[in-house]
């Protein structure tokens, strides 16, 4: 009886959509804390970057990059992160929805897997959600300005976030006397608030800070080339060592030196 049933309902594999992405593009996944400004509070985050959660943040994109060998670079900052996936890539059958969801479920678990490990004492209050976008970059130029733009936006970002907490916790504002003080500002109105009221240098500040975390594959994937059959690779095979630092990926020296990031 089930087995007959079971097979009258087999046309409702029909109603899936099997859509792949377009071929020879670019795979950008990128992932972002659902409402972390108050997970942060919640969890007693340090102000304003905590070690802990980056490096929680890191261990997770790190654990995508094993899992997955397809992805050749990923760029982190704040509760987001950003995984590329080879533009000649078979990964999932280049299906989308398994791409993102594969990604975002290994992040999010290895997260909170190794909460302990990064928080000690500080208890988990309650799960953290990511969200989880695809996006197709057509060739090497956009790719790299999507990364250039998130780096950028790491820095406009952190740089506001600095000056706000030294004015909170050193300058002894209110929250609010702060924004008031950083509206309209500058980046070099920002800089020497930094330096005149509180002596801190910006750009001697932690690069994880300024920078955001940059991982890849410290050899080229040799089967991942326009004429390769797209055979599964088995899992972390010929991918090499993993990097992980904190390196300007805007300028082009940092391309130049590791032509085989984006060959
Ligand atoms: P959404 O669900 O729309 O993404 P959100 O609250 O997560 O909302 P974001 O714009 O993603 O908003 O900002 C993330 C916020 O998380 C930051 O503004 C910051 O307050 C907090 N946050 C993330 N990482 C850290 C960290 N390492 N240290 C301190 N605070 C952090
Ligand atoms: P894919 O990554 O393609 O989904 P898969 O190995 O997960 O590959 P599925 O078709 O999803 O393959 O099948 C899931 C398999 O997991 C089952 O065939 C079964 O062997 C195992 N499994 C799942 N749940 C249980 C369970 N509760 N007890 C024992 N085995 C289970
Ligand atoms: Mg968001
Ligand atoms: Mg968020
Ligand atoms: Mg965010
Ligand atoms: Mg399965």
């Amino acid at each position: 009886q089930p087995t007959e049933s079971h097979a009258k309902l087999g046309y409702l594999k029909y109603f899936e959509k099997k859509e792949s992405l377009l071929p020879h593009a670019w795979i950008v996944v990128r992932i972002d804390g659902k409402g972390f400004h108050n997970f942060s509070e919640k969890h007693d985050f340090e102000k304003p970057n905590d070690p802990r959660s980056i490096e929680l943040m890191n261990k997770a994109a790190v654990a995508v990059m094993e899992k997955f060998p397809e992805v050749i670079f990923s760029y982190g900052q704040s509760d987001e992160y950003s995984f590329a996936i080879h533009r000649y890539s078979k990964m999932c059958d280049r299906q989308g929805d398994k791409i993102i969801s594969n990604i975002v479920s290994i992040f999010a678990g290895v997260y909170v897997y190794n909460w302990q490990r990064c928080f000690g004492e500080v208890e988990l209050q309650y799960c953290p959600a990511f969200d989880a976008r695809v996006v197709l970059y057509p060739n090497n130029s956009c790719l790299r300005d999507y990364f250039s733009w998130r780096q950028a936006d790491c820095h406009i970002n952190n740089m506001y976030n600095t000056c706000f907490w030294a004015l909170v916790q050193r300058g002894l504002c209110s929250r609010q006397k702060a924004d008031e003080i950083l509206c309209g500002t500058f980046s070099k109105d920002k800089r020497s608030i930094l330096l005149d009221r509180f002596n801190m240098d910006y750009d001697k500040e932690d690069a994880i800070s300024r920078k955001g975390t940059v991982i890849f594959r410290d050899r080229p994937r040799k089967d991942l080339c326009a004429s390769s059959t797209g055979c599964e690779v088995e899992e972390g095979a010929g991918c090499g060592g993993i990097t992980v630092g904190h390196f300007d990926v805007i300028k082009d020296e940092f391309w130049r030196e590791r032509p085989w990031i984006l060959g």
